[in-house]
């Protein structure tokens, strides 16, 4: 979607550090990183929000969770856990307009340090 930064990164004309790609999703480093790894994983269609969410949208949404449990596993992050956010409008925190999972790991209190 024109305008859109998350679908720019997708489409490669903005840069990230790229850490997972399948064909429907990518999933990149954030810019200000609230834990040791803390990556953005995005669906590549582009999608507003959990709050447009359509019942089509179920299975891309599963898939989100099955890529997130793939690179904790991938990290080494499998047993020891980590915690994944989803920001949802404007008084959930949402700053991007494009859906992304937030993952957290490598701090016992992953879980904290996303408040604000
Ligand atoms: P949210 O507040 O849930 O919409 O989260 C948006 C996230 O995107 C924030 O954690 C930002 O740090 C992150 N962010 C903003 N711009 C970029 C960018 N160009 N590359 C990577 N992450 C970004
Ligand atoms: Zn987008």
């Amino acid at each position: 979607m024109a305008g859109c930064l998350f679908c720019e990164i997708v489409a490669r004309r903005s840069s990230a550090d790229i850490e997972y790609e399948d064909d429907e999703i990518l999933a990149f480093r954030d810019i200000y990183p609230k834990a040791p790894v803390h990556l953005l994983i995005v669906p590549k269609r582009h999608i507003e929000s959990v709050l447009t969410l359509a019942p089509d949208d179920a299975p891309l949404m599963g898939r989100l969770l099955l890529a997130a449990r793939r690179i904790g596993e991938e990290r080494g992050f499998g047993e020891r856990g980590y915690r994944l956010g989803i920001n949802c409008g404007p008084e959930g925190g949402q700053d991007v307009y494009h859906l992304h999972v937030h993952f957290l790991a490598g701090r016992k209190d992953a879980r904290k340090v996303e408040r604000r």
